[in-house]
């Protein structure tokens, strides 16, 4: 992980604030257990360098004006690529990043840590409850989505075992 050595964050986990452009990609990050919150609506630059130091979290951007604060090694990693697929690939090459850190341990339209859902939520969240008796589901509290191994999250974990098979390509031949 060269990129963050040394920095302030080097001894902590990985936490990430993506800029507003990165959607897709801070769901695909929290879909593989990372820490990933968004910027407040409206924030300038300045405040969301500010909301990172503060929180201690990379910046993920596709906007090369963030590299112009001076804290922007630290801080700030700025994706050239273009196209989500382009930048998943550029961001996994850039950190080594794990896509099989935590799989399903947050949720990925909020951020909120999932947790075993009750047969309450099951019932109220769900209305066709009875198909999931049996399974391992888990809960937003925040949103309310369910998550269970259906063929969604099924073929979401394929997708990352796919994008972690992008770090082989750092490791030297054996
Ligand atoms: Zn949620």
């Amino acid at each position: 992980m060269k990129l963050i050595e040394g920095s302030l964050c080097s001894l902590a986990p990985l936490r990430f604030v993506c800029d507003e452009m990165l959607n897709g990609l801070a769901q695909w990050l929290r879909i593989a257990g990372y820490d990933v919150t968004m910027p407040v609506e409206g924030a300038s630059d300045r405040q969301l360098v500010e909301q990172a130091q503060a929180q201690q979290r990379w910046i993920i951007t596709a906007d090369s004006d963030l590299l112009e604060f001076s804290c922007a090694p630290f801080y700030v990693i700025y994706l050239a690529a273009q196209g989500e697929c382009e930048r998943l690939q550029e961001l996994t090459l850039r950190l080594d990043l794990d896509w099989c850190y935590a799989p399903f341990s947050r949720c990925k339209n909020c951020n909120t840590p999932l947790h075993p859902a009750s047969d309450r939520e099951i019932q109220n969240f769900y209305p066709q409850a009875s198909k999931l008796d049996g399974q391992n589901v888990l809960a937003c509290a925040t949103c309310r989505q369910l998550y269970w191994e259906g063929s969604h999250v099924r073929r979401m974990r394929h997708r990352l075992e796919a994008m972690n098979s992008w770090r082989d390509a750092l490791s030297p031949p054996h």
